[in-house]
């Protein structure tokens, strides 16, 4: 055994020491050691530290984190042509190396340990994601034309790579047409054949906005879930980013599929997406759960969070969730958690991360109860979801591996410097 948590506080309540060999957990309980033939290499004492499973965002930008806070409360055409676009425009390779890197030092600081990544330039971020020890699976964003480039070449030559074995292996590679109203039907049946070619997942935004809806019901003819259908999308696994608008026959329809909803509340919110004519759109989780649809959480890229703390996440989904019902037993803090871990590893195939039992990836976070914002604790899942927020993760554990003890992250001070320095380049004339 390489590692041992001792006497550390598990979710129900309980004290529980939890074993790790190689990056799997071999054991939970009273007494982990007794079950383990040689002493642990390293313990950790988890004496008021509570253990849960490592957090799971299920839709992200990571090196977005470049664009942290630049224009903030823009409505999103002028934010987008008149900031992102232009600072993308000029991003290096190295600058989405730092961007990601920068992102990944995020995610261990707040207790994310799995993500769901979609960016260009990907093999930079398929090294920041290998040397910052996290688990992730990457896309490259696919958008039809050619004025950013030949991307489907650049897709190509990705799924090469990670077939040859370039890729570590915590890090996977899905297959991401960026959204029906930017990919074109036959762009969309590429990307489903070369999924189904490769056996790969997808990865898209749907249903954002209600423009988006009416305007695929007006050049297509039906609503954003059956165009997705028609075009082969959902015969493969697929994440579905926000789903602000899906009405009844298309969660219907996802649940007859291998789709996973992917929530982004803060995004949505601060981006006003929920705006209708008559009424607001949000997203129907009632009815997601009633028709059996698997529903997991993120926080979307930092441009349009402004962080990626999945604690954060957790609270507004579960108070969106009431709030937008009418109903305070709408998504109970232990269903949060729950759509927050084995959720997302579930809907990216990751169905072995996502949560803390024995044969697990040792994908593990330690909350420091010492947290005067969590004392005293009556109910540890209570506090998670409503309690705590990123800043009180004590320890991010990763693949087995030891990210951060007690707050700090080794080479964190570079990460920060290089990545300041490119957010300073890309976003000055
Ligand atoms: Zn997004």
């Amino acid at each position: 055994m390489h590692l041992l948590i001792r006497d550390a506080t598990l979710l129900d309540g309980s004290t529980g020491s939890i074993g790790i060999e190689g990056n799997r957990i071999a054991c939970i309980g009273v007494d982990a050691t007794a079950e383990s033939d040689t002493p642990p290499t390293r313990v950790i004492d988890g004496t008021d530290l509570l253990a849960m499973p490592g957090l799971v965002n299920a839709h992200t930008h990571a090196a977005m984190t470049l664009f942290r806070g630049y224009g903030d409360d823009m409505p999103l055409m002028p934010w987008l042509q008149e900031r992102i676009w232009p600072a993308e425009a000029k991003l290096t390779d190295d600058d989405v190396y730092w961007g990601t890197r920068l992102a990944c030092a995020e995610m261990i600081r707040t207790g994310t340990t799995l993500f769901n990544d979609m960016y260009w330039k990907v093999p930079n971020a398929v090294r920041a994601i290998a040397d910052s020890g996290l688990r992730a699976t990457v896309s490259g964003g696919l958008i039809s034309g050619d004025f950013l480039g030949d991307l489907k070449g650049e897709i190509t030559e990705l799924i090469a790579k990670y077939e040859g074995g370039e890729f570590p292996d915590r890090v996977r590679l899905a297959i991401a047409p960026h959204a029906v109203y930017t990919v074109t039907p036959e762009d969309l049946e590429w990307c489903a054949q070369l999924a189904s070619d490769h056996d790969l997942p997808i990865q898209i935004h749907l249903s954002e906005t209600l423009h988006e809806v009416e305007e695929c019901v007006a050049t297509h003819g039906v609503k954003p879930t059956f165009h997705l259908k028609r075009h082969g999308i959902l015969d493969r696994p697929t994440t579905l980013a926000h789903g602000v608008w899906l009405e009844r026959d298309e969660l219907e329809l996802l649940a007859d599929h291998p789709a996973t909803v992917v929530h982004n509340p803060v995004s949505n919110l601060k981006l006003a997406c929920g705006q209708g004519r008559e009424v607001r759109g949000w997203f129907d989780y009632p009815t997601a759960k009633a028709e059996g649809v698997n529903v997991a959480l993120a926080t979307d890229g930092t441009a349009s969070n402004t962080n990626l703390d999945m604690f954060e996440e957790m609270k507004f989904a579960s108070l969106m969730a009431k709030h937008a019902s009418g109903d305070p037993t709408c998504m109970p803090a232990a269903e949060t958690l729950d759509i927050a871990t084995r959720g997302g590893a579930d809907g990216m195939g990751w169905t072995d991360a996502g949560r803390l039992e024995v044969g697990a990836l040792a994908d593990i976070v330690l909350v420091s109860m010492r947290e005067v914002t969590l004392t005293p604790v009556h109910d540890p899942v209570s506090h998670v979801v409503y309690a705590a927020n990123g800043g009180t993760v004590h320890t991010t554990i990763c693949d087995g591996q030891v990210l951060m003890e007690d707050g700090r992250i080794e080479g964190l001070e570079e990460v920060r410097a290089r990545a300041i320095e490119a957010a300073r380049r890309v976003t000055t004339g």
